[in-house]
C-alpha cells in the first residue's frame, strides 16, 4: 500500500525576530493560509522561532486556532537540574510546541555537537513527546571526497544509535554549502541523499517507518525552488531558513504547486 506524506514547510528563524515580532508574522502567515483566493497545497507549516517567542506564539496560535505549529530550534538533552542557560524538553512541552530542530550544522559547528550529542537531545524530545526534526548534511569538503551521502549517512546512524526510532522523527537533509548560500543543491542531489537516508531509516526500524518519515530538504529554498524539490519522491518538505523571515516568499513557499 502506498504511503502518502503530508508535505512539511518548516520555516527556521535562527536568532531572528523578537516576541513582537513573532506575533505580527504568525499572524498574518496565518492570514495568508487561510486567504481562500490563494490554493493551498495542503502543506502542514511549522515556525521555528527563538526561544523567548515561544509563549507569545503559544498564546496566539491557541487562542486562534491557526493552522501554524511551531517548535524549538534546540533543547538540551538533559531534563532539568544545573545546566546553565540551557532549555528542558519538558518546558518546550508545556508550551505545546509540536517538533524541535536538533543537530543543525550551525549547533553542530559553533557549539561542537557531536552525533552522540545530537543523539542524546533526539532522545530527549522523545521523552517529552516532541517530534525531533534531525538535521543532517555534508560540507563542501566533505563533497568533494566523499560524495554527498556518505557523511549525512553516518550522521543519520550515529544520532540514531539507541534511539526508538518508532517514537518518530523528521529527517532534514540540509548540506552545509547550500545554507545561506543563495546555492542550492539540486533536486536531483537532494533526492538522491535523501533516497540513502530512507535507506538507512529502512535498515534501522523498518520499511513501513521508512516510507511513512518525512524527509526534507534545506538549503536556499526560495519560492522559485520548492516546486522542483517537491517533484522529487523521497523530498517531503523543506526546511527553510533566510526566506522563511520574508512572510510573502514564505506564504509562496508553503504553497508550492507541484
Ligand atoms: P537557508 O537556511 O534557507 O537560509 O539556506 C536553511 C537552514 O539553515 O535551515
Amino acid at each position: 500500500m502506498a504511503v502518502t506524506r503530508t508535505p512539511f514547510i518548516a520555516g527556521n528563524w535562527k536568532m531572528n525576530l523578537d516576541h513582537l515580532q513573532a506575533i505580527a508574522f504568525v499572524q498574518k502567515l496565518a492570514w495568508n493560509l487561510s486567504d481562500a483566493k490563494h490554493d493551498f497545497a495542503d502543506a502542514e507549516v511549522a515556525v521555528f522561532p527563538p526561544f523567548t517567542d515561544l509563549r507569545s506564539v503559544q498564546t496566539l496560535v491557541s487562542a486562534d486556532d491557526l493552522p501554524v505549529k511551531y517548535g524549538a530550534q534546540d533543547l538540551s538533552a538533559n531534563d532539568s537540574g544545573a545546566y546553565t542557560g540551557e532549555v528542558s524538553g519538558a518546558f518546550l512541552a508545556k508550551l505545546d510546541c509540536a517538533y524541535v530542530v536538533i543537530g543543525h550544522s550551525e549547533r553542530r559547528t559553533m557549539h561542537a555537537e557531536t552525533d552522540e550529542v545530537v543523539g542524546a537531545k533526539v532522545q530527549a524530545a522523545h521523552r517529552h513527546g516532541l517530534v525531533p526534526v534531525l538535521c543532517v548534511g555534508e560540507t563542501a569538503e566533505d563533497l568533494e571526497q566523499h560524495g554527498a551521502s556518505a557523511v549525512p549517512v553516518a550522521q543519520l546512524r550515529g544520532a540514531l544509535e539507541g534511539v526508538d526510532v518508532s517514537k518518530g522523527l523528521v529527517v532534514a537533509y540540509e548540506p552545509v554549502w547550500a545554507i545561506g548560500s543563495g546555492q542550492a543543491a539540486t533536486p536531483e542531489q537532494a533526492q538522491q541523499v535523501a533516497a540513502a537516508l530512507r535507506a538507512v531509516l529502512a535498515e534501522i526500524a523498518g520499511a513501513e517507518l521508512a516510507a511513512s518519515t518525512r524527509i526534507l530538504y534545506g538549503g536556499s529554498v526560495k519560492a522559485a525552488n520548492i516546486a522542483a524539490f517537491m517533484r522529487e519522491p523521497d523530498v517531503d518538505g523543506a526546511l527553510v531558513g533566510g526566506a522563511s523571515l520574508d512572510l510573502d516568499e514564505f506564504s509562496s513557499i508553503v504553497r508550492f504547486k507541484k
